[in-house]
């Protein structure tokens, strides 16, 4: 739309495009995402752990009690799944948005969880505190205006091979409908690298943080793909200024249906979140 292009203000500083709803220019104050009474974007890091599908009850409640004891406070876990092969497990349908709702009502924890479709945002909003739109949906234009109409608080995740500005003007997709409720996620962009799943760009979240008044958070597990890596690069997040963090964990990350090898068990995770409060009070932060 020509009209919207002359709005596009120009941060001489990274030489990006922001478009103007998420930019900063129009709106410097950076904006509380409320996602069940939980706040992103303010002082406190929020973390969201679970496993990447949700498999069965005894998986979902056993990881969900285990890392509620450890100190997250969202879960996250994919009941329709974005598989690359369609052989592969695609994940438990309406069966595991019972599941997540059942461990909600139990643990407290609030629940997000991946919508790929704009058949499935009414679904999937009745179960859920936050929708995701997961990397290779976030240039699903129909999806983003779906999302932007609804009023439930939207997880955008970067696309893998998508640009900051690529990144903004989806999101902007979703404000233009009227949801500002808004959380984006840098979750590793596709490079000539291949010793890791993606190479997590962390640079990414200064830079999202000062072109945007939007929380910003990142997915170190799908960023690297490595479970041994994930800690490291979740801390470095937090360094960085990263307003959460969004992890895969398994209570037995080596039978996992999707993504085992870049799960944390249940003990890791214990570990890396006293090792986060350290990181967190480093950078004047408390993990919520
Ligand atoms: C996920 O979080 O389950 C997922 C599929 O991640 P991404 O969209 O970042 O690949
Ligand atoms: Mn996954």
């Amino acid at each position: 739309m020509y009209k919207m292009e002359a709005n596009i203000s120009i941060i001489p500083v990274a030489g990006v495009s922001v478009p103007p709803k998420v930019g900063r220019e129009m709106r410097p104050d950076s904006t509380i995402v409320n996602v069940g009474g939980i706040e992103f974007g303010g002082t406190a890091i929020v973390v969201i752990a679970g496993p990447c599908a949700v498999e069965s009850r005894e998986q979902l409640f056993e990881t969900g009690r285990a890392v509620k004891s450890s100190g997250a406070k969202m879960m996250r876990g994919g009941a329709f799944k974005p598989r690359t092969s369609p052989y592969k497990f695609q994940g438990m349908g309406e069966e595991g948005l019972k599941l997540l709702r059942e461990l909600r009502e139990e643990t407290g924890l609030i629940i997000v969880t991946e919508v790929m479709d704009t058949r499935q945002i009414d679904l999937i909003s009745s179960y859920t505190d936050m929708i995701q739109i997961g990397s290779r949906n976030m240039q699903n234009f129909p999806l983003l205006k779906e999302a932007g109409m609804s009023h439930k608080p939207v997880l955008l995740k970067r696309g893998m091979m998508s640009t900051i500005e690529e990144f903004l003007l989806a999101a902007e997709y979703i404000l233009n409908q009227g949801n500002d409720q808004v959380i984006l996620c840098e979750r590793g962009i596709r490079t000539f690298e291949t010793s890791t799943r993606n190479t997590l760009d962390l640079s990414a979240v200064p830079m999202l943080k000062q072109l945007t008044h939007l929380p910003v958070i990142v997915d170190p597990s799908h960023g690297c793909g490595l479970r041994w890596m994930v800690p490291s690069m979740a801390k470095a997040a937090v360094a960085a200024g990263s307003d959460g963090l969004i992890m895969e964990v398994h209570n037995k990350p080596e039978t996992a249906l999707c993504d085992g090898q870049q799960s944390l068990s249940l003990e890791e995770f214990e570990k890396l979140m006293n090792d986060l409060r350290k990181i967190a009070v480093a950078v004047d932060r408390v993990i919520l």
